[in-house]
């Protein structure tokens, strides 16, 4: 029986890559140094699934920025403005597209599906000439023979690579993409006799693209596309891999009659509508990669369950054709269980990180072929039923609470525009107000006193006073400004969930448990194990004292439930709602304490609201339902005068503005300024919006100064498709990656051109 990995984290258990990078961009090391450190983790990652016993180990998983921008190199699709002239691309090149450089901006990089990955987005024109100019894929399959492991070459499939590609500027409206499909496969053609020259005998095509809801004519392109490979596959076991959700009926139809495949791989955790369709006819003589084990979550896999599951598939596709996988590649976990010294032993037994997941794929496989281990088994039936009965994990009081949200609605007695006049009696606030989102620069210094004082180096007294002070530097900056709605600046939070998490129970800390989100960055997920609550407050303390510096309103600052939940780890005994009300009700009670100590203006960030987004069409209406109901439990309880901002990150809102303003809130701050005319013109064509907004007026996610003319531009802009009396005046986010010689003229020239268009009015 047979056992396959679809792809592994690249970092390094220690995030090894991410230094070896970062000291290679900021000039301290060498080419060959980097190449070293990549070498070596490629090893021993190919090393350790060879000792688990994993038949089909990929290669060329590893990358030294993205999967994507890799196939983009082997196709030698540089855009012009990298002065690219030919040859095989090389790191100058290729970290141009990835990062810029002096002279040329990076390339656009953009979510990976429902993850928090992010890929370098391809752009083709149809100037575009290909070539094959990156052989890194049948290197990297050489160097695992070399050191003895044959490995499955993993490809980005040429459809999906269109597909997840965006028309080069200028044809934009004009260009159809999948007309480059001709040349691409040329390219693919030249890959595949590569591979099969250096001794492969299975290649692996990652088709993600197909779990999504894709129209015939993109249907039609795999078949296509594979239709035309077949021949220079003929020879090959071929794999056409796919992931993060169910395959629809049909695409399951194009997908099982592809030319020239002999193996399908199917994401079974998320896919649970894909087990029928197999059921219902599976081709006979293929081969099915089964991914039971969970590519996106850190929960040890309930093995005997899987077990089943693999069994009733064998039955189908025969002994010899079934093959044991992961949902996904295991880039979307963390690494290696072993370097985690502060979870209890407890919380680590029910724990499974990519290099534990890799020997759960193979017990299964070993198990299905009749050699259990029965030890191995035991001790994970074992852990499954602690994690059902562990007090720690159920919480029958929060049970219950959460159990009676069900089915109800919750929204503020009255309608938004009688709660802002009633809010503006108390507020007083002028027309087009000023605010920020919430955090201040992050100084080195402030770190430092966060650091030492976890580290039990400074006294809680001295911690207090630092961050006082740092509170009321950026409480008199703010005055300076002379800006409306103040914000405290947020020096005592590390992260916007960690902070949280950690005053709230049902939360574990991983120490080394990163995970890629873009290129050298890493984030490190909160992981939610039980019922959540909230002991004591978590922000008031801070937000009282930030407020009794200052006679203007103070916002008080919170994180939202569906943020904390997509932001993490999240538990997977129970429905993935049923969590976020638990963690809406913790919210509230923090809403409504800051509200007795008299905070007036209460903001609840739901930065990545979006972002959970489910990639089926056919599932997207539930989760905005019990997401938005999630949020408006926060702060329904509040008195009309309390001001209830709420603010979210990225640009894509159009599709689900409905969902936004059914969110009620007060105001709503809102990233605009690096798509600018996209929001705006949902009002344009006619959505009413009654309540405040703020689009961003400028990025803060570059260095640069936005001079006062173009702030105002920006919002007479707005001022064309809003009220005046909705309209307030803000950055795009949080202001803490920058620096004090950037915050400080940037918001002076907001404050400006809000006073001068005031004075317009
Ligand atoms: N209040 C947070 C901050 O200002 C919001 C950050 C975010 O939206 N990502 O940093
Ligand atoms: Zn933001």
């Amino acid at each position: 029986m047979a056992s396959h990995i679809v792809g592994y984290p690249r970092m390094g258990p220690k995030r090894e890559l991410k230094f070896a990078l970062e000291s290679f961009w900021d000039g301290k090391s060498s080419a060959e140094d980097l190449k070293k450190v990549a070498a070596d983790l490629r090893a021993s990652i190919w090393k350790q699934m060879a000792d688990a016993g994993i038949k089909y180990i990929p290669s060329n998983t590893f990358s030294y920025y993205d999967q994507v921008l890799d196939a983009t190199a082997t196709l030698g699709a540089v855009p012009p403005r990298y002065g690219w002239t030919g040859g095989e691309i090389g790191f100058d090149t290729y970290f141009s597209m990835a990062r810029g450089n002096a002279a040329v901006p990076a390339m656009e990089m953009t979510k990976w599906f429902d993850t928090n990955y992010h890929f370098i987005v391809p752009e083709l024109g149809p100037e575009v000439k290909f070539t094959y100019a990156s052989h890194k894929a049948v290197e990297e399959y050489k160097e695992a023979k070399a050191l003895g492991v044959d490995t499955v070459p993993v490809l980005v499939g040429p459809v999906s690579y269109l597909l997840l590609s965006k028309p080069a500027k200028g044809v934009e409206k004009t260009f159809s993409l999948l007309s480059l499909l001709p040349k691409v496969l040329a390219i693919y053609k030249e890959v595949i006799a590569d591979l099969k020259a250096a001794g492969a005998t299975w290649i692996q095509f990652d088709e993600p693209t197909l779990v999504l809801d894709l129209e015939a004519h993109k249907l039609q392109a795999f078949t296509d596309a594979y239709a035309e490979l077949a021949p220079a596959l003929s020879g090959l076991n071929v794999l056409v891999e796919t992931y993060f959700a169910d395959i629809p009926a049909e695409t399951y139809k194009t997908l099982t009659s592809l030319n020239g495949v002999t193996a399908y791989g199917f994401d079974l955790v998320r896919g649970t509508q894909t087990i029928d369709l197999i059921k219902s006819g599976f081709p006979s003589g293929k081969y099915l990669f089964a991914g039971v084990v969970d590519g996106r979550n850190i929960w040890a896999n309930d093995l005997a369950g899987s077990l089943s599951t693999l069994q009733a598939l064998e039955a189908i596709v025969g002994k010899d054709k079934l093959v044991v996988s992961t949902s996904c590649s295991l880039l979307h976990t963390a690494v290696d269980l072993v370097n985690e010294t502060k979870l209890d032993d407890e919380i680590k037994s029910w724990l499974a990180f990519a290099a534990q997941k890799v020997v759960e794929v193979n017990a299964l496989a070993h198990a299905l072929a009749g050699n259990k281990n029965e030890a191995f088994f035991a001790a994970n039936a074992a852990a499954q039923a602690s994690r059902k009965t562990s007090p720690r994990v159920t919480n029958e009081a929060v049970q219950k609470a959460a159990a009676a949200l069900k089915g109800s609605d919750h929204r503020r007695a009255t309608n938004v525009s009688a709660r802002l006049d009633a809010q503006q009696k108390k507020l007083n606030l002028p027309i087009l107000p000023t605010t920020t989102i919430g955090s201040f620069p992050q100084t080195p210094e402030l770190r430092r006193v966060r650091r030492e004082f976890k580290a039990g180096k400074i006294s809680e007294e001295e911690y207090v006073t630092s961050i006082k002070e740092e509170i009321r530097k950026v409480v008199e900056l703010q005055e300076e400004l002379d800006i409306d709605v103040l914000v405290h600046g947020e020096p005592e939070r590390n992260d916007m969930v960690e902070y949280f998490g950690e005053q709230l129970s049902g939360f574990a800390f991983t120490v080394n448990g990163w995970v890629q989100s873009y290129g050298s960055r890493c984030v490190k997920p909160p992981i939610i194990y039980g019922d959540v609550s909230r002991p004591k407050p978590m922000t008031v303390f801070w937000s009282s004292a930030a407020q009794s510096m200052t006679k203007r309103p103070m916002k008080g600052m919170l994180t939202g439930p569906v943020t904390i939940l997509n932001w993490s780890f999240v538990r997977n005994d129970q429905p993935r709602s049923e969590t976020t009300y638990q963690i809406a009700l913790a919210i509230k009670d923090e809403v409504e304490d800051l509200e007795k100590a008299g905070i007036n203006v209460i903001q609840i960030d739901e930065a990545a609201l979006r972002e959970g987004l489910p990639l089926r069409k056919s599932e997207q209406a539930h989760y905005l339902d019990w997401a938005v109901h999630s949020f408006r439990i926060t702060n329904v309880g509040v008195q009309d005068t309390t001001q209830i901002h709420t603010h979210m990150c990225y640009s894509n809102f159009n599709d689900i503005i409905h969902s936004i303003i059914d969110m009620d809130a007060d105001v709503i701050t809102i990233e605009n300024s690096r798509s600018d005319e996209k929001l705006l013109s949902v009002f344009r064509e006619g959505v009413k919006y009654g309540a405040g907004i703020g689009p961003g007026v400028y990025d803060i996610h570059s260095p640069r100064i936005p001079p006062t003319d173009e702030i105002a531009d920006r919002i007479n802009k707005m001022l064309a498709v809003l009220e005046k009396n909705i309209l307030w005046v803000n950055p795009d986010c949080g202001l803490k990656t920058r620096k004090y010689t950037e915050v400080k003229p940037a918001l002076t020239n907001m404050v400006s051109a809000a006073k001068l268009i005031r004075n317009e009015l």
